[in-house]
């Protein structure tokens, strides 16, 4: 039953052949055996899931049908849960019960979704590894030894092991796509603006951006349409309608115009990967794409201008966990200052500081201008970068990542080798625009991912492009041994 994905579980509940409660069961079996390999679970909601279980079996036996009806999913540790703890990966917020739920939380659970627990995740989602977790990295089921990727590490590790069909996560420079890659999965991170942002805890406000993480296409269109959609709590969510992301995946390739960048191909690449990443275009050629070298010529300057804007944003975030209000408070402060301090300096770990001082000098008085405002240019030189692009090309594609999944603990030591990890990803995040990533073979038995970027508010065709590339290939139905 665990290898069934959301498509096969909708129509398997539909047709009887199993109950919501009996497929919860077995999840939350497989979870209590498995895990403990992977550590992609903070916390496990097993009550509320079966009673969510038993209400969407009775809904069906009511009449009612939907695709996400009891269809089991976790979400990532920074998505408010009423009640439950919301930790974002970080002693701060350990002990932290969501007084209320998530947008996307709610309208999943509206649609009958089943809440298996809560994912493991980097400390305030700031991490290509997971291995920042005040709960501990998480492992890569395809070799244990290796990263998932982050920051939505658990919820990639849990999906790809089987131990569910597909679960949220959030992107703010990769953090969807990333995972997805390095963990076979299929990953979309939508427009910004599509998802609400309403108890999403803020990591760089400008830039988050909630979406699915499961195997297929078929099983993103599924989650993305429960989650996607306006919200009046979100100022920043847009009011446009949400098409059908289903219906969308069976258009014609034949005539669709893909952009390859040239600057992808620069020396930081696996040269394997480019391999996989050029077979990839082989495979959409034969279904009738047209292949277009283009350029992106500011994208050398994507990096600097996230690691600029990204911490700048998180000082000012998470500058309300001051021990006060919320979370972590050290013990017998002696005064505000000290309150503020210790609490601060027990309650977030090393890579949240390092973002917290890079961010605050960013914007100090005499350098915002070198910095900030300076990124903020490059970051509309990107976005032109993209618009002229797309007025040639329908989708761009690449490499999802430079590398495969590395050994755990290989870029402690060095975070800007972790940084230059997200060189493919954190343009569309700068941008504002939609990208997926999905299967599309193995380096050494590691899983590679090839990304998939349109126009905004066209997850619709990313959907498409990914499922006609499922329906030709075979990378994405792989599992890793053990699982
Ligand atoms: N790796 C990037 C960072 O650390 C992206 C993280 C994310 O998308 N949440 O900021």
């Amino acid at each position: 039953m665990h290898q069934l994905t959301l498509a096969e579980i909708a129509r398997g509940l539909a047709d009887k052949k199993f109950s919501s409660e009996e497929l919860t069961t077995v999840l939350l079996a497989r979870i209590a055996q498995l895990d403990p390999q992977l550590n992609s679970f903070i916390s496990l909601t097993e009550d509320l899931a079966l009673t969510q279980a038993k209400a969407a079996d009775a809904r069906r036996a009511n009449g009612e049908n939907g695709a996400l009806l009891g269809a089991p999913i976790a979400h990532k540790d920074l998505f408010c849960t009423q009640g439950i703890r919301t930790s974002c990966g970080s002693k701060m917020l350990d002990n932290f019960k969501a007084p209320y739920d998530a947008t996307v939380v709610a309208k999943l659970a509206a649609a009958g979704a089943v809440t298996l627990g809560k994912t493991n995740m980097d400390e305030f989602a700031m991490g290509s590894a997971n291995e920042s977790s005040y709960y501990g990295a998480v492992k890569n089921p395809w070799n244990l030894e290796h990263v998932p990727g982050g920051s939505s590490g658990g919820s990639a590790a849990a999906v790809a092991a089987r131990l569910l069909p597909a679960a949220t996560g959030t992107d703010t420079g990769g953090s969807i796509r990333q995972p997805a890659a390095l963990t076979n999965l299929t990953g979309l991170k939508p427009t910004y603006g599509r998802v609400s942002r309403w108890g999403m805890i803020a990591y760089a406000s400008s830039l988050d951006q909630g979406g699915p993480l499961a195997r297929t296409a078929e099983d993103c269109a599924i989650l993305l349409q429960g989650m996607a959609g306006f919200d009046p709590n979100d100022s920043t969510s847009i009011d446009e309608p949400v098409p059908d992301y289903s219906a969308s995946l069976n258009g014609s390739l034949q005539g669709l115009r893909i952009g390859v960048p040239k600057e992808y191909f620069s020396a930081g690449l696996d040269p394997r990967i480019a391999d996989l990443v050029m077979a990839s275009v082989e495979e959409l050629k034969k279904l009738g794409a047209v292949i277009k070298e283009i350029s992106l010529p500011n994208m050398q300057h994507a990096i600097p201008a996230y690691y600029v804007i990204a911490p700048a944003e998180a000082s000012s975030n998470l500058s309300r966990f001051d021990g006060v209000r919320f979370g972590y408070r050290c013990e017998d402060p002696k005064n505000l200052e000290d309150l503020y301090k210790r609490s601060r300096g027990e309650g977030f770990g090393t890579e949240v500081q390092r973002r917290i001082m890079v961010g605050a000098y960013a914007l100090s008085a005499g350098y915002y201008d070198a910095y900030y405002l300076k990124a903020q240019k490059i970051r509309r030189l990107i976005k032109n970068d993209f618009m002229a692009a797309f007025n040639e090309v329908d989708i761009i594609l690449g490499p999802t990542t430079p590398n495969p999944a590395w050994k755990l603990g290989a870029k402690n030591s060095d975070p800007v080798a972790a940084y230059l990890e997200d060189v493919y990803t954190i343009t569309a995040n700068l941008a504002g625009l939609p990208g997926l990533s999905m299967p599309a073979g193995f380096v050494d038995g590691l899983p590679v991912g090839v990304q998939l970027l349109a126009p905004y508010f066209q997850e619709g065709r990313l959907l498409n492009v990914a499922h006609q590339y499922q329906l030709n290939t075979d990378w994405h139905t792989r599992t890793p041994t053990g699982f």
